[in-house]
């Protein structure tokens, strides 16, 4: 597979809270942000999902959402990436999720948890209305 974008890259400690947070949740899609810093230190900041039907999609709480940016400017970090889970669908951007992506300039992580004990992560990025995949790479 050819990739348009340059590949961003996760270190693995952040990867494995972002994969504990969907396996300790597995009926509900989980979401969180991924801050980083211009020296490429990131965070990651779990978010409740308020969404009604959280088993198929996800709602950031809106006050928890200010909070996390918050910290990421005292920790000098922009927001690099959203976050969620997938319970039974695969890594791929559901039609509601390019309809509700908002942030133009972040990029949207997904993990799946479809297929038990294979991690299933992929990254994204909108165009228009239109989801392009985005080579990750994981730090060790
Ligand atoms: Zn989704």
């Amino acid at each position: 597979m050819s990739f348009t974008e340059p590949a961003i890259y996760l270190p693995r400690p952040l990867v494995n809270k972002l994969l504990t947070h969907a396996q300790k949740n597995p009926d509900v899609e989980v979401c969180g942000l991924i801050g980083s810093d211009t020296s490429d230190n990131k965070s990651y900041y779990p978010i409740n999902n308020i969404s009604k039907t959280p088993h198929c999609r996800f709602l950031l709480d809106a006050p928890q959402q200010i909070d996390a940016i918050k910290k990421m400017r005292e920790k000098h970090q922009r927001l690099f990436a959203i976050v969620h889970s997938h319970p039974t669908a695969s890594a791929l951007p559901s039609q509601m999720d390019i309809e509700e992506s908002s942030y133009k300039d972040a990029f949207y992580i997904i993990v799946s948890l479809n297929t038990e004990g294979v991690l299933e992560m992929r990254a994204f990025t909108q165009q228009e209305n239109n989801m392009t995949e985005v080579e990750l790479i994981l730090l060790h």
